[in-house]
């Protein structure tokens, strides 16, 4: 079986356990699970042409098949409304009138900028572009120079973090791509998000029952990362299941002032 089809079965099981763990998240989980669906049936159909290329991912190399990208966008939002209730505009309400947004949405990933102002919209722009970027990085992972990377942003889309591990044999810290979750090793102590790398400035806390997983913040720029510590984990779980269980922590890591560094709502 494929990789990737292997990370969609795994991650609908994982998040189906979590849904019997956890019933308070019953609705947030539903959600994502129409989501991932959503994702692996586009997935499916979508081939990226990579010859000749190589990571990092330059904005002229992303070449997306925008009616896919238009079908999943508008699936994804109709389970959003559906979900909050909220009108989420369709892909060509999105695009009226800038033709050109598509292409600066693609630019935007490596500076960390969206043209897209309202954020449910442009994070459900990010859950789209999530099997296209995928299926690049799949095809492109052995081109990464892991050693020589060391940047805060994904060193295949240049997205950013969504989630933070210690590595289960050497403790090494990786982060986790929130777009097309590659692993790549990063700095122990350096903040991802802005660079801060002042030993009084970063800090951590948990919580004394659930040592495995640990809020990293900065208070230089009062941003935070979950984190996940695998030498204390038995088996490893993927990064949306992970995101889920921990969202106690992001509204421990809130309520002490500090702001998500990127992802899930
Ligand atoms: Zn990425
Ligand atoms: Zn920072």
């Amino acid at each position: 079986m494929s990789e990737w089809r292997n990370f969609y079965d795994r991650t609908g099981e994982e998040i189906g356990r979590l849904k019997a763990d956890r019933p308070e998240l019953a609705d947030l989980i539903d959600f994502y699970s129409k989501v991932l669906d959503a994702q692996k049936s586009v997935r499916e159909r979508f081939d990226p042409d990579t010859e000749g290329k190589s990571a990092p991912l330059q904005p002229d190399d992303v070449d997306i098949d925008w009616k896919l990208f238009e079908e999943l966008f508008d699936r994804v939002g109709a389970l959003s409304a559906e979900r909050t209730g909220r009108d989420i505009p369709s892909w060509s309400a999105v695009t009226a009138g800038d033709a050109d947004l598509p292409r600066k949405l693609i630019e935007g990933l490596r500076e960390g900028d969206t043209p897209i102002k309202d954020p449910v919209v442009a994070h459900l722009a990010c859950q789209t572009l999530v099997p296209f970027l995928e299926a690049y990085a799949e095809d492109l992972k052995d081109s990464i120079e892991d050693d020589k990377w060391q940047k805060s942003t994904c060193p295949v889309c240049g997205g950013e973090p969504l989630m933070g591990r210690l590595h289960k044999e050497t403790g090494k810290r990786e982060l986790q791509c929130q777009l097309c979750r590659t692993v790549w090793s990063f700095k122990r102590m350096e903040c991802p998000f802005c660079g801060c790398d002042e030993q009084k400035m970063l800090r951590y806390f948990y919580d004394e029952d659930e040592t495995t997983y640990r809020v990293e913040v900065c208070d230089d720029c009062k941003r935070y990362l979950k984190t996940v510590d695998l030498r204390t984990k038995n088996e490893e779980t993927g990064l949306i299941a992970e995101d889920l269980a921990t969202l106690h922590l992001d509204v421990a890591a809130e309520r002490e002032g500090y702001r998500k560094g990127t992802g899930s709502e």
